[in-house]
């Protein structure tokens, strides 16, 4: 016979940043709250190792000031942010261009000049775009069509040539899918948190994140090595045998253990993504920018040390570079080859660090996207994580809280 752990209200079963920010706005609203966790941390997909000295975060991703959830709930000021310079930089068959923001560097716009990176009629439609994106009300992209990011930016007036060069390689990297068929909802999502916010990492590593977002919680809350092998009636047993009473369950796993737990959950498919970390001897670039590729050999690469040095011990430079879907055989060499290119250096006798594959790295999300659905899958059981919003921190932190909103409703708080 298991044993039976105390009851609880609820039971948070997973400590990513969705089950985090769940756990605490249940305890805000008076609950009585037990997460608990499968590994060995909190953060899911959101940690980071140390490997002989440097930062290795699980696959290369950057941190947005702007994301309403993150405001909300973090001291950015605590995370010790580093900041990307505003914009990337585009590699191209004529050399390398520069797009940025030129209300924050005007000495960069000449970089965006006809003939340059964009053509006057681009210029315009990004203008267009991009103050109709900075300065309208959120619900203007809620409830605008949704299509893919590609019909909407040929809509929005873009020539093929400035999409194939500067959209398709950027948001190649944000959407985890090359052929721009994400949501232009989202798209639209995406352009405003960067325009509004800064493009950043913690100096400890993007971990930082869900360890301050577990700091909020009272310690012993958050259980770590406890999976949850099932649900039952009345709350979900552990892996250990361990059964746990609870009111209500909210299964914030990420999505292949959700799909275990509440069978027929509707889940879209996943992502997959590798980000190769190489060290160099000194930085190939010399500045905290992200570079990526016209001819879409990588995603993206930066050199992490330029913008955190502390993400490579002294006299070395730590580069991440992403490519789409799992790690292959001579893929690695592939990928080196196309540094050499990229950075204009030989990459060739850079040591390979470590590899990060993540198979369910970010949902699809195709067009037409709800951005948020509801959390409750049946009487006391309840899922999120960003699965049920967007591929994003903030999508995730918003399902959490819509999730918590939901328990505290139903259990008549
Ligand atoms: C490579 C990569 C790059 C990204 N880049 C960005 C970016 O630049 N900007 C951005 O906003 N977002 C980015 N994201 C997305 C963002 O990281 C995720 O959307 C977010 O972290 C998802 O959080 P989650 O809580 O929904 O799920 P998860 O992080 O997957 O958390 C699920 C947790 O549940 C635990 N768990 C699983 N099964 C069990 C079980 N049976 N019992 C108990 N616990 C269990 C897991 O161990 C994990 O801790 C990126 C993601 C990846 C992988």
């Amino acid at each position: 016979m298991p044993a039976t752990a105390s009851p609880v209200d609820v039971l948070v079963i997973g400590a990513g940043v969705a089950g985090l920010a769940c756990a605490r706005d249940l305890l805000a609203g008076g609950l009585d709250v037990r997460v608990l966790e499968a590994s060995d941390g909190v953060g899911g997909r959101m940690r980071s190792d140390r490997v002989d000295g440097f930062v290795v975060d699980r696959g290369f991703q950057v941190f947005n000031t702007s994301y309403p959830q993150v405001r909300r709930r973090l001291t950015l000021r605590d995370l010790r942010l580093r900041p990307f310079t505003p914009g990337v930089l585009i590699h191209t068959d004529r050399g390398r261009l520069r797009f940025t923001d030129p209300t924050r560097r005007p000495g960069t716009l000449p970089d965006l000049l006809p003939g340059r990176l964009a053509g006057p009629r681009d210029l315009l439609a990004l203008g267009a775009l991009s103050g109709r994106d900075l300065l309208g009300p959120v619900e203007w992209v809620k409830r605008s069509e949704d299509r893919t990011t590609r019909t909407a930016l040929a809509a929005a007036g873009f020539s093929d040539a400035f999409v194939e060069r500067f959209f398709r390689p950027f948001l190649s990297g944000v959407f985890l899918e090359d052929e721009l068929e994400t949501s232009s909802r989202f798209f639209h999502l995406v352009w405003r948190s960067m325009l509004r916010g800064t493009l950043c990492l913690p100096a400890e590593g993007i971990g930082a994140v869900p360890r301050a977002l577990a700091g909020a919680l009272p310690a012993g809350l958050v259980r770590l090595e406890t999976a949850v092998e099932r649900l039952t009636d009345d709350g979900a047993e552990t892996a250990a045998g361990a059964l746990v009473p609870a009111r209500a369950v909210v299964v914030a796993t990420g999505p292949g253990p959700a799909a275990a737990l509440l069978p027929g959950l509707d889940l879209p498919p996943y992502r997959v993504v590798t980000t190769y970390y190489h060290v160099a001897p000194r930085s190939p670039l010399g500045e905290p920018t992200l570079l990526v590729d016209e001819r879409r050999r990588v995603l993206n690469t930066c050199v992490l040390s330029d913008v955190v040095p502390g993400y490579a011990p002294a006299g070395s430079a730590l580069v991440a570079t992403s490519v789409l879907g799992p790690d292959a055989e001579g893929r690695e060499r592939t990928v080196r080859a196309a540094l050499s290119d990229l950075y204009g250096t030989g990459a060739g006798d850079w040591e390979l660090l470590t590899v990060r594959t993540i198979t369910d790295a970010l949902p699809a999300m195709p067009p037409p996207q709800p951005l948020l659905r509801t959390s409750r899958t049946g009487p006391g059981r309840y899922v999120c994580g960003d699965h049920r919003a967007t591929g994003s921190v903030q999508g995730a932190l918003a399902s959490g809280a819509r999730a918590a909103r939901e328990v505290l409703r139903d259990l008549g708080r």
